[in-house]
């Protein structure tokens, strides 16, 4: 045990990254260090990274370079870097050869590794690169430490093996694999017991779930069963993937109580020729099949997605399509990229690759169509009265509360103490683009 002394984490990247890095703390924490509110004062800092495009890449590259200010003002610090990008031979080799400040690369599938690696560098002062490329399973009741009093991320499964032609993450993550579902309503029921009412079920593509597990049972019976436990309030999980996201799983949501009438179905393209090319395995035919089952089922829920503009090979009319589907879906947002290249991935091989001009200009388009389509789709919430789970603080202004309504939406209304942790009903009076203005009519 270690006295003292504390510790810092910079996550980068998606929910994934954010819950390994509670794993991080709480292994740190079982050492005995301790959170540092900033990174000036961390005995220990700590990187998560990640990879998916490149910008995240740069970043952290930006990050760890300014450190060296740090280790020069205090060598005994540990500087760590894990994550995603650390399962990629490029930016391993130049952390080797470039920073020598940092003490320790850790990768994805060792991870469990951190606290006894963290000893040999305070015992020895050597640098460790800890990666493996094979990985080793779900390892599994790593203590944690949870942001959230009343909400959790639980992993139902790891790894991806849809290989998706522009994707970085199944050669990072490795293959799926799943969870038993014994162990994971058997950590949902503890987390209800330390006070958990809502849940997030974690996947790179959770409509898989158990299909590498000899079992008679798959996503759609995970979230009947979750459904069934007494204390939990919400059931959220990401990330869904429109070619496995079937009927039985529409169905089982509409007979819910607890899981949320929020879709997040990602559908990159809506051009079939580059939905070809980036491996998707639908149509833009089955997508909006998809998108009608959904409609026909609830009255009320939110359908959100993921879009890549500028993906090798990307026509104007391609691009077109793009805009049409998001036109004819009403998406109530969509997080937008301009492609990547990543390295090893098919993609980055193509010699059609479009340029950054290109690119802008398509994502400005984009983001200027779906802006005013999130406007719509939230203005027809005014005067409506929806459900919230008050997460705190709002970010702006302390004299404001924000909470989440079942569908996902960014809600705002006047503090009142007492309220965090609760279901409330909020009254909205005013919609924006991205946020929901009200007052609590009812706790
Ligand atoms: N597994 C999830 C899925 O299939 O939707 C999400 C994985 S990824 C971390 C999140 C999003 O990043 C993807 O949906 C995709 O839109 C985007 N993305 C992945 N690789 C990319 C690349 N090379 N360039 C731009 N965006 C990328
Ligand atoms: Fe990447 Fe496709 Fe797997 Fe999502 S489903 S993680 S986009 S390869």
């Amino acid at each position: 045990m270690v006295e003292n002394k504390k510790y810092y984490i910079k996550t980068y990247g998606c929910q994934m990254n954010e819950h390994d890095s509670e794993k991080i703390a709480g292994m740190l924490e079982e050492k005995g260090y301790n959170p540092a509110d900033e990174l000036e004062k961390a005995d220990l800092i700590f990187l998560n990274t990640c990879t998916v495009r490149e910008n995240a890449e740069l970043k952290v590259f930006g990050k760890v370079g300014s450190l060296k200010r740090l280790k020069r003002a205090n060598p005994d610090l540990i500087i760590g870097i894990g994550g995603c990008m650390m399962q990629v031979e490029e930016p391993v080799q130049k952390i080797k050869e470039k920073f020598p400040h940092v003490d320790l690369v850790i990768g994805t599938h060792n991870l469990h590794k951190l606290p006894e690696l963290v000893s040999e560098i305070e015992e020895s002062d050597q640098r460790i690169i800890s990666v493996w490329d094979q990985e080793k399973g779900i390892i599994p009741d790593l203590p944690s430490v949870r942001k959230s009093d009343f909400q959790a991320w639980v992993t139902i499964m790891q790894g991806c093996d849809n290989y998706c032609s522009y994707c970085i993450v199944p050669y990072v993550r490795g293959h799926e694999r799943s969870r038993l579902k014994e162990n994971i309503i058997n950590e949902v029921e503890n987390l209800i017991e330390d006070g958990v009412i809502e849940i997030t079920l974690l996947g790179q593509n959770v409509n898989s779930y158990a299909q590498d597990l000899e079992a008679d049972y798959d996503f759609a019976d995970l979230l009947a069963e979750l459904d069934e436990i007494e204390g939990l309030k919400r059931i959220r999980y990401m990330t869904s993937h429109p070619r496995d996201f079937n009927e039985k799983t529409i169905k089982t949501i509409a007979d819910s109580n607890k899981v949320c009438e929020h879709f997040h179905l990602p559908i990159q393209s809506g051009s079939n020729d580059v939905l070809y090319e980036m491996n998707r395995g639908y149509t833009r035919e089955d997508y909006l099949a998809m998108i009608d089952n959904i409609k026909e089922h609830f009255d009320h829920y939110s359908i959100t997605t993921d879009i890549i503009v500028g993906f090798p090979g990307e026509t104007d009319e391609n691009f077109q399509d793009t805009l049409d589907i998001v036109k004819e879906v009403e998406f109530d947002m969509a997080f937008t990229f301009k492609y990547s290249k990543r390295t090893g991935t098919p993609a980055a091989k193509k010699d059609n690759q479009i340029s950054e001009e290109v690119k802008d200009r398509r994502l400005q388009k984009l983001m200027k169509v779906q802006n005013k389509i999130s406007l719509r789709q939230n203005k027809k919430l005014e005067g409506k009265n929806l459900e919230v789970l008050v997460e705190g603080e709002s970010k702006n202004n302390p004299a404001t509360f924000m909470g989440r309504s079942r569908t996902n939406k960014l809600v705002i209304f006047p503090r009142q103490e007492g309220l965090i942790g609760k279901v409330v009903k909020v009254k909205i009076d005013n919609a924006q683009s991205w946020t929901l203005y009200g007052d609590v009519i009812e706790t």
